[in-house]
């Protein structure tokens, strides 16, 4: 039976809910969807969750922590109009407080590309339902359609937006508290990632929500210190720093399909609970742990070198150095750095078979099926000069280039790296013809040739391997063919 009822918000707004009989429940709250779904209405649970500290909590992230509002509108401060767009692809983020019939919030409904379509609904009636990341990460995979997969490259992609989406929170003071892969919806067919249930964030100089964590994402610190009592000083509560725990779960979980602590390895014969409390908390071990491999899998596909150095050296500070001292996980910025380098990396696999499709080039083999890619790509490596010694240049990052590579400011501006604010306009491109390889300037003005000659927008000059170009900003390109 289904009635439409009105919720009057804070803003001034009377927004019409369907109210349904079982409506989705989550451990908080339950859902009402609009008539035409483009929103969704939460009401608590228990009614008495939505206290004074809730509310002021929910009221500074609609307001002055939003990034999806313009600072013009009530918004963060510096979100632009253009920006306050990007992150509202990024995060399924409250947008208003339902004051009657009761407390509650509005969300906007998830972008369309995170419903499963038709296409996915053959095995397991997914049609319609959200693309939870635990769709992508876990055996469920099996069922999943093939078109819904995603390969190497999208998974890379889903891990950049996300860390970026990390990154912001955490560069306004806030914490998820509970970044799981329930709270993460992926498309892998694009590489898109959004962040949902946001209200649970800690807010600075705010009373933190009550949140119980998702087994698997909570800290190993969390997890060891939850039986004590919550006036316990040694009790750890989510923040920034177990954040980053969980957030490289969730990347090791897209390039691997499997979780990183999660292993054979028995640490209590009482119960199943202590095992697990302990697996998860005290006793947690890396799976690729080098040195001790108690936990290690029989069989373990693809080992995290396969996720290329820059990557590799990351994961092995989240899950050795930094799994029980926080303050040596790698942060959120360093994750969005190191995993934008290894999108550089980038090489499609020529062998047609090959179920992951894309791999980091540290060399020519895919390290997923073997297959052996020399001679398909170049690779271009990009130096800035280093000012204490005139003449000399230090190697910044390279880029792996097949025919096509479209190349951007980034790549000609020493210091840019790009993220959200960064100018996406083609500035020149890298084409084959036969065995010849090409780059093609759009539109950068002063870069010089291999010929020693300035290379004006819309003309292009062949590469050979060897080969330097120059641009005006003093960035040194070197070819490799
Ligand atoms: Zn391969």
């Amino acid at each position: 039976m289904e009635t439409i009822r009105i919720a009057s918000t804070k803003s001034g707004k009377r927004l019409p809910y369907v109210v349904t009989d079982n409506p989705p429940r989550g451990g908080m709250k339950y859902t009402y969807f609009a008539p035409d779904r483009s929103y969704v209405i939460q009401f608590y649970n228990n009614p008495a969750d939505a206290d004074y500290n809730t509310r002021s909590r929910i009221e500074a992230i609609i307001g002055r922590y939003n990034p999806t509002l313009s600072e013009a509108k009530g918004g963060a401060i510096g979100t632009d109009e253009s920006l306050a767009a990007y992150w509202a692809r990024r995060y399924c983020w409250p947008s208003d407080i339902i004051v009657s019939p009761e407390f509650g919030i509005v969300c906007p409904a998830y972008p369309k590309n995170f419903f499963f379509d038709s296409a996915a609904s053959d095995v397991l009636n997914l049609f319609g339902k959200d693309k939870k990341s635990n769709w992508f990460t876990s055996s469920n995979r099996k069922f999943l359609h093939k078109a819904e997969l995603g390969d190497f490259r999208s998974a890379l992609a889903c891990a950049v937006l996300l860390a970026r989406s990390v990154r912001r929170l955490h560069q306004a003071g806030l914490a998820h508290s509970d970044l799981s892969n329930n709270n993460v919806l992926i498309d892998p067919t694009s590489g898109d990632s959004c962040i949902i249930d946001i209200d649970s964030l800690v807010v600075p100089g705010l009373y933190p929500p009550e949140v119980a964590g998702t087994r698997g994402y909570i800290a190993p610190e969390v997890v060891a210190t939850m039986e004590l009592d919550r006036r316990d000083p040694r009790r750890v509560y989510p923040s920034a720093k177990t954040d980053l725990h969980a957030l490289a779960v969730l990347i090791y979980e897209y390039l691997f399909y499997r979780h990183p602590l999660i292993g054979p390895k028995i640490n209590s014969g009482i119960s199943a609970e202590e095992d697990d409390r302990n697996s998860l908390g005290k006793n947690a071990l890396f799976i690729e742990h080098p040195t001790d491999s108690s936990n290690r899998p029989k069989t373990l596909s693809a080992g995290v070198e396969s996720a290329g150095f820059l990557l590799q050296k990351l994961f092995e500070r989240a899950f050795i150095d930094g799994l029980h001292t926080p303050s040596l996980r790698p942060s959120a910025l360093e994750w969005e750095r190191g995993l934008v380098r290894s999108f550089e990396l980038l090489q499609k696999c020529g062998n047609r078979s090959c179920e992951r499709k894309w791999f980091i080039n540290d060399s020519s083999i895919c390290p997923f099926c073997g297959h052996d890619n020399s001679g398909e790509n170049i690779i271009l490596s990009f130096h800035n000069d280093v000012h204490s010694n005139p003449g000399e240049y230090r190697k910044i990052f390279s880029t792996v280039a097949a025919d096509n590579t479209p190349l951007f400011c980034w790549h000609f501006s020493p210091g840019i790296i790009p993220d959200e604010k960064t100018d996406r306009t083609l500035t020149a491109y890298i084409i084959r013809h036969g065995e010849d390889w090409f780059l093609v300037n759009s539109r950068l003005h002063g870069l010089v040739s291999p010929e020693g000659k300035i290379l004006p927008p819309g003309r292009a000059c062949r590469l050979y391997d060897g080969c330097t170009l120059l641009s005006a900003n003093g960035v040194l390109i070197d070819v490799k063919i």
